[in-house]
Parts: C-alpha cells; sequence; structure tokens
C-alpha cells in the first residue's frame, strides 16, 4: 500500500456490519469516546451485538441471563456491569469469629447477593439454607438501583456500596436498618434465629451450652447487619486422580458449635480444609484439617473397637504404600468416641466402609482462640464427597459432606 492508497482509505466507508465488528474488539470505554466522533460512529455504537459481545467478553452474561432484564445490552453494560459486574462470586464476611458465605449471581433480572448459612445441627447432608440479602438492577427509567432485602419483600430500601482497596473487597452499608426486624423486640428476634439455626422451636432462656454460644453468635453478627466488609472466596475446583475428595466447600459438624463450613484445597501431598465459618474456639480461616495424603493406612475391623486401640498403632503397623491410599476398608466409630452427626447418616448411607485413611491433624483450641495446637486425627473418606476427621485425643468424630449448591 503506497501512500496514495493510505490517504484514500477512511474508515468511514467501510459498511455497516464490518465498522460494528470492529467496535466488537474494543472495551466498553472506547465505544462510548468513539462514539462521540460523528454520527456514524453513534450508530454503530448502538448496536446490540457490540454490547451484548462486551457483556460477554467482560462479564460472562449471557443471552439467558439477558432474558429476565426488562432494558438493553447498553444499558446493562454502562448502568450496572461496568461498576458492579467484577462482584459476580463468592464473598466471605468479615466477621470475627464466625465470617459467613455470600454468593452474588445474575438472576431475575438484577445481580442478587444471597447468603448462606448451615443447615440446621446435625443434618449435615441437608442443603444449606440461603436468604436474598441485596439487589442491583436498573428501574424503568434506567436508573440504578442498589436495593436492601433484608427487610419484609414489601420494604425495599436503599444501600450503599463501597469499593475496596482492590477487586477482593467491597462494603456493604444500609440506609434504613431498623426495617429489618423481624420481632417487635431483640428477645423475639434472638428466638426466631436460635428456632432457623436449630431447625425447633425453644426457649431462648433455657440453660444450655448450645443456646448459649448460638445468643453469643446472633449478638455479633447483629452488629453487622447494618454494614458488613466482604472479601472474596476463591473456591477450588482443580482435582488431580490421587486425591481423595473433591475440593471445594464442605458442611461438617463441630459438636457444640453446630456445622460449619470448611473449603478443601489441595497443596502438594496436604489436603487443608480452612474454615469458611468459624467459632469463638477456632475461628473463621483457620486450617481446621491438615491431612497427609502420602500417609494412607489400611485399618482391621479389630483395630477400632476402642481409641485406646487406635492410639496404640504405630505408623509402621498400618501405613500403606502411596498406590494402595483407596483402599476399601472397614470402619466403625469406636465405642468411647462421641458421635457428630454419624448415626443420623448412617440410615441412609452405608458408613461401615471406607475407600481411604489417612493420618491427619485438627486444629483445636480454648475459648477466644487460646493455646491452639494441632490434635492428631484421622482423615477417613467415605467417597469423593464425603468424609469424616476422627479426633482422637477429643474422643470425637466429625462428619463433612459437599455442598452441592451451585453459588455461581
Ligand atoms: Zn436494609
Amino acid at each position: 500500500m503506497d501512500v496514495e492508497d493510505v490517504e484514500a482509505f477512511n474508515i468511514l466507508c467501510l459498511p455497516f456490519e464490518l465498522l460494528a465488528h470492529v467496535f466488537m474488539l474494543l472495551d466498553g470505554a472506547t465505544i462510548a469516546s468513539v462514539s462521540q466522533v460523528c454520527k456514524r460512529f453513534y450508530e454503530v455504537s448502538n448496536v446490540k451485538i457490540v454490547w451484548q459481545t462486551l457483556c460477554f467478553r467482560e462479564y460472562n452474561f449471557t443471552p439467558e441471563h439477558f432474558s429476565t432484564w426488562n432494558t438493553t445490552y447498553k444499558i446493562i453494560y454502562t448502568k450496572v456491569l461496568r461498576k458492579y459486574g467484577k462482584l459476580v462470586g463468592t464473598w466471605q464476611p468479615k466477621i470475627n469469629p464466625y465470617g459467613g458465605l455470600l454468593s452474588i449471581t445474575f438472576n431475575d433480572g438484577a445481580l442478587i447477593g444471597t447468603q448462606y448459612f448451615a443447615p440446621p445441627d446435625p443434618n449435615v447432608c441437608a442443603p444449606l439454607r440461603q436468604k436474598k440479602v441485596f439487589k442491583i438492577t436498573v428501574d424503568n427509567d434506567n436508573i440504578t438501583r442498589l436495593l436492601c432485602l433484608k427487610g419484609k419483600p414489601s420494604d425495599v430500601h436503599p444501600f450503599q456500596f463501597t469499593p475496596g482497596g482492590s477487586i477482593d473487597d467491597f462494603s456493604f452499608k444500609c440506609s434504613k436498618p431498623d426495617r429489618h426486624r423481624k420481632g417487635s423486640n431483640k428477645q423475639e428476634q434472638l428466638q426466631q434465629w436460635i428456632k432457623e439455626e436449630l431447625g425447633i422451636d425453644i426457649q431462648p432462656c433455657a440453660v444450655d451450652y448450645r443456646l448459649e454460644l448460638l445468643r453469643i453468635q446472633f449478638f455479633i453478627n447483629m452488629q453487622f447487619d447494618s454494614s458488613c466488609n466482604f472479601r472474596r472466596l476463591h473456591i477450588p475446583t482443580k482435582r488431580k486422580p490421587e486425591h481423595p475428595v473433591r475440593p471445594g466447600l464442605y458442611k461438617g459438624t463441630y459438636g457444640g458449635h453446630g456445622i460449619e463450613l470448611v473449603m478443601v484445597s489441595y497443596h502438594d501431598d496436604l489436603l487443608h480444609g480452612v474454615k469458611v465459618t468459624g467459632d469463638p474456639n477456632v475461628p473463621a480461616d483457620q486450617l481446621s484439617i491438615q491431612a497427609h495424603i502420602n500417609e494412607p493406612m489400611i485399618l482391621d475391623r479389630d483395630n477400632q473397637y476402642s481409641l485406646a486401640q487406635l492410639e496404640a498403632l504405630t505408623k509402621e503397623d498400618v501405613l500403606v504404600p502411596v498406590d494402595k491410599q483407596k483402599t476399601r476398608q472397614p470402619f466403625i466409630v469406636p465405642r468411647d468416641v462421641m458421635d457428630r452427626g454419624m448415626s443420623k447418616v448412617n440410615d441412609e448411607m452405608d458408613l461401615t466402609h471406607c475407600i481411604g485413611r489417612y493420618f491427619a491433624t485438627g486444629l483445636i483450641a480454648m475459648d477466644g482462640f487460646k493455646h491452639p495446637s494441632r490434635t492428631p486425627s484421622h482423615f477417613i473418606v467415605f467417597n469423593e464427597n464425603m468424609f469424616a476427621m476422627l479426633w482422637i485425643e477429643l474422643h470425637s468424630i466429625s462428619l463433612y459432606c459437599r455442598v452441592e449448591e451451585n453459588l455461581m
């Protein structure tokens, strides 16, 4: 191409469809400025496919999502996605020591924030409980609306969103927290909360260790009801053939603390279970479980009748080569072990055998996370979605069940 040809070329001479294809390669901010150049560019910038492509490429926003919105791709992109689209994903409220789980998804013509809670103890296989807490959408006048859903359905009200120092942090602040109140006083709210946590109606004045813990949890969570900071949770999905269970979120039984959520991931020869929800003994974000997947063992039924028998076993007695790690073997709960939810599940599933057993440690601590230590445990696999931790010194066993809900 010589100089004359270059001068003769004018991008405006390109057919409309071709120009639209060029625009599809640009990012949203560039399209906005280019659309100011001339009438033709402005017209091209308004073509549906340009914005549809941008919405999908930058935010994974599909035609299926679009079908529930009552506006255009351009409005969705400019009024919602550009500022809030990166919020899609899973988040953890910064509430010490309890943590929590929030998922933000495209749903029903909005970006919806849904809080997830463990099922009532001891139903560890039951689905998570969920509560929609906010939505971000556009109204009929194409104005962006940030609405808090914590009150009655008829009483939505605005909230304030503040981005954090990175794309992995943000804060939520409700403008009318007094509209969240379900009961007329704190006692009624507490009673409602305890009912939801235990799945049964019970007088909160009853004297009980579990109720006392729930009371403390209720009052601390109440302090974060009107405003809370969140940080992004990355849920791992990559799994190698030697990994005994699928990575991701699990529900586990933690005795008096009820059911808590744990994130399972792999780090070389170690399986890590980090708490997503915690308690006053071992808070959220702590490494609850560390299993050595290069230290598998095989036990006879006769080895397992009591903890004393298990404690007497040395690694030399029971360790097997790594290639035998997935060996079906008998399993029983030793008779002197406190059963945490195992019997509840036993009716529905065969837990008389496991498909792998490994040396592990579990994190324990006094109230207030004082004197934390790692205690010898066995990590016992029933299938790729279910395992147990036998806490030998604690004389207890916890059962873990994979979270099946799709949070994305
Ligand atoms: Zn509110």
